[in-house]
């Protein structure tokens, strides 16, 4: 969505919200936009870090290289990541950072210049109780752990809450890797025991570091995956598919259509199968005014961005359907990194147990709090969560100008 949408959004909402004109506009205006130009190998590649609102804690929000990051991008993955983090109550801001480069035609020890010189251009800004940078698309722990390198070189410090998704050796958390589908599994079994959903059939678009977790998890827990897909086609069988088989067929460099036991479909037709439950987890603005009618499931879970359009929201509120929203579903990515950043700041290393536990308690006290909203309030679930989110970042500023 691009930030003039988030703009609309903002004004649609505010009312509901009971915000004033002058809390709006407070909210529409990141604090700072930081830019520079690094430079590898004689060729340039603009780069951005967006600090768009530390009232409730420091800035945080991942790095992401993609030939297609803009300002105005990565401004709006900073305004979300406000709000998710206020969503799930974490004590942190939003901010987002973005390299404009195709990182699959760099070579490693480029990789590696790239992001020591994107450190160099904003240290100064950054800092474990200031702005806590994370990955995000084609960023990756090695990529955090040179970037930590190189701050603690200019620093003289030793700060690993500096960054999280490290390495688990240089401070990474235990469960990082599947935090984002273990957090959408406990979002999910919230809402099935409050719809009273009988039927645990599941369709999930994505066969991803999401979306394939999300299915494995799933499975363990007693749901029946019935459709899965990536970006060459889909796999479906009502009676459930086998995803030892299918992950078998993806570790070999192959797509999950090259499974040979169930009927193939296209993505497109995923969307609509015969399925209780819908998790889009690859692609943003799938589920539109063409399909929105004729999806099947009963709940969706939005482990990708913005895989719903706000025309789409609509008609699926219309018809009942609960579309738990990307800003809840998939926040456990950053909730663990918030338990990665405290696990550094106390020197602590939690196991894998007592990060799952505290990650559920986090994940549901969510639910809970945006469930009685969405009772109180009468509107879908997603405007529910943003209604709570703005409140409290607006608290917070209210409290944070008063102590500056
Ligand atoms: P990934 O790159 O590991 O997997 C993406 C999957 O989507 C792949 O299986 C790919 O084949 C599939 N895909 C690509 N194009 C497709 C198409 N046209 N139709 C169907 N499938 C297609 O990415 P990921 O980390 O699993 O992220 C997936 C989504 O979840 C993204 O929207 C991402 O922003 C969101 N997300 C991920 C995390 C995380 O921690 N991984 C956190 C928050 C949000």
């Amino acid at each position: 969505m691009s930030f003039t949408n988030i703009v609309h959004f903002l004004e649609k909402i505010a009312p509901l919200a009971g915000l004033s004109k002058k809390e709006i506009a407070a909210l529409e205006k990141p604090n700072k936009i930081l830019k520079a130009e690094l430079t590898v190998n004689g060729k340039k590649y603009p780069a951005f870090r967006v600090q768009f609102n530390n009232a409730r804690g420091p800035y945080k929000g991942g790095i992401r290289y993609h030939p297609e990051v803009s300002e105005d991008e990565v401004t709006s993955l900073a305004f979300w990541m406000t709000v998710k983090t206020a969503v799930t109550d974490l004590p942190f801001g939003g901010g987002k950072g973005g390299v404009t480069v195709d990182p699959k035609q760099l070579s490693k020890k480029e990789l590696e210049e790239l992001s020591r010189a994107y450190v160099r251009a904003f240290y100064k800004n950054l800092g474990p109780d200031t702005d806590i940078p994370a990955p995000d698309v084609y960023t990756t722990p090695e990529i955090m752990g040179w970037m930590l390198d190189e701050y603690q070189k200019l620093t003289g410090e030793k700060a690993p809450a500096f960054i999280t998704g490290k390495p688990l050796e240089l401070g990474g958390s235990k469960v990082r890797d599947i935090a984002t589908a273990l957090g959408g599994v406990y979002i999910l079994e919230e809402a099935v025991k409050k719809v009273g959903l009988k039927e645990k059939k599941v369709a999930i678009q994505g066969f991803g570091n999401a979306g394939m977790n999300m299915a494995l998890l799933l499975a363990e827990r007693g749901f029946s995956i019935v459709a899965v897909s990536d970006s060459k086609g889909a796999l479906y069988n009502e009676k459930g598919l086998d995803l030892k088989g299918i992950i078998k067929v993806k570790e070999a460099g192959a797509s999950v259509i090259e499974y040979p036991l169930a009927k193939k479909i296209s993505n497109e037709e995923l969307l609509e199968c015969n399925c209780s439950i819908l998790i889009p987890s690859a692609l943003s603005g799938v589920i539109t005014l063409k399909n929105a009618e004729k999806v099947k499931a009963k709940i969706i879970l939005e482990l990708a961005n913005g895989p719903t359009t706000p025309e789409a929201g609509e008609i699926l509120h219309k018809r009942k359907v609960l579309v738990l929203p990307d800003i809840l579903a998939n926040a456990g990515g950053v909730t663990v990194s918030y338990f990665e950043w405290v696990q550094n700041k106390k020197k602590q290393s939690w196991s894998e147990q007592e990060v799952k536990e505290k990650l559920q308690k986090k994940m549901i006290a969510a639910f809970e709090q945006i469930w009685s909203k969405f009772s109180d309030v009468k509107t879908d679930f997603r405007t529910a969560a943003y209604i709570l989110a703005l409140q409290k970042i607006v608290a917070a500023g209210k409290k944070h100008n008063r102590k500056n």
